[in-house]
């Protein structure tokens, strides 16, 4: 006791005398390569690869399981940007959002590894074709998404890929926002963020003037969400997907859609069409996300508002 009253002493007298400089070994965000075992691959995107691993620095397989994300190709520009992901995700705090545990850095600094908490039932596209889900939960997921878009939002970024892919399950009443690839800060006074290079973007996912103008502000990750909610309420089916169901309403047999036929359909106007089972409440939620005009779409705030009035 006296040993640690003397400890205390010191770093009060010394300030800058951190405990994690006196004791390097045990900050928690600090992952070390070689307790990492690999279990198995988690899914990759356009972007990066997830696995899962057991951490387990004792060595005795009682350690916890970790999800791990690289960048697929590691070039400059790329790079720069994953350093971005990292740093969002470290920025963010919210039960709808899934949690930051640390980075594994190993390997002379070069390939940094984002280590994130284990969401043992995948991706929300994958979860709505394994499992029947009810109308309540249908609805309960989509708040829950709302939630965390709030804070995102709050926190003045726009996520710009909002899906059922980048949404994780952690069990049968609880999904998360998972995936900050192409999340930008929007600075306090501005509005939109125009997207300079275009590489492989989830088009059917884009508001018209992501589309016309590559704007992407607040409202167009309405609009994603719109789309997202589309995706829940058809439960995930491959044939009522968004680009299939674009496919269909061009009326042409050749897929796949192009982004100016796109564009075109969306003018004139057309929408995605009524799931089968969709409340009459919700196919109004869902129209105003599409909105053609930015000022019209609801925020997430006033979403969730009105699931819970729904929900009641
Ligand atoms: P990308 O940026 O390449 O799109 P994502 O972050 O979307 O990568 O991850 C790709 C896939 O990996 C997801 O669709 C999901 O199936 C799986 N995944 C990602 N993060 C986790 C996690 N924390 N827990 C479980 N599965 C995950
Ligand atoms: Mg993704």
């Amino acid at each position: 006791h006296t040993v640690l009253r003397d400890l205390t002493e010191i770093m009060i007298k010394n300030p800058d005398i951190s405990p994690s400089e006196t004791l390097p070994k045990t900050d928690p965000s600090v992952y070390h390569k070689r307790y990492l075992k690999k279990m198995r691959d988690l899914g990759q995107g356009h972007f990066g690869m997830v696995t899962l691993y057991l951490y387990d620095p004792a060595n005795d397989g009682t350690g916890e399981r970790v999800a791990v994300k690289s960048l697929k190709q590691d070039n400059g520009q790329a790079s720069e940007c994953w350093i971005k992901e990292i740093n969002i995700l470290k920025s963010l705090d919210n039960i709808n959002i899934v949690k930051y545990k640390g980075c594994c850095t190993e390997l002379g600094g070069q390939a940094v590894q984002l280590i994130m908490e284990y969401l043992p039932l995948g991706s929300l596209k994958e979860y709505l074709t394994k499992r029947k889900l009810g109308m309540p939960q249908c609805l309960m997921f989509a708040q829950q998404i709302c939630q965390g878009m709030e804070y995102l939002h709050f926190k003045r970024y726009i996520h710009r890929d909002l899906a059922a892919r980048n949404v994780l399950v952690e069990n049968d009443s609880l999904v998360k926002i998972g995936d900050f690839g192409l999340t930008k800060y929007i600075p306090d006074g501005e509005i939109y963020y125009q997207v300079r290079e275009d590489g492989d973007s989830p088009v059917f996912w884009y508001a018209i003037e992501c589309l016309k103008e590559s704007k992407f502000s607040f409202s167009s990750d309405i609009w994603s969400f719109g789309v997202t909610l589309y995706e829940i309420l058809t439960r995930g089916e491959l044939h009522q997907s968004p680009p299939e169901m674009y496919n269909i309403m061009k009326g042409e047999k050749q897929p796949p859609i192009t982004v100016v036929e796109l564009i075109a359909l969306l003018e004139k106007p057309r929408r995605l069409p009524r799931p089968k089972d969709c409340p009459h409440e919700v196919k109004m939620l869902m129209e105003q996300c599409w909105a053609a005009e930015t000022a019209q779409r609801p925020s997430f705030k006033s979403l969730i508002e009105k699931f819970e009035a729904i929900r009641q």
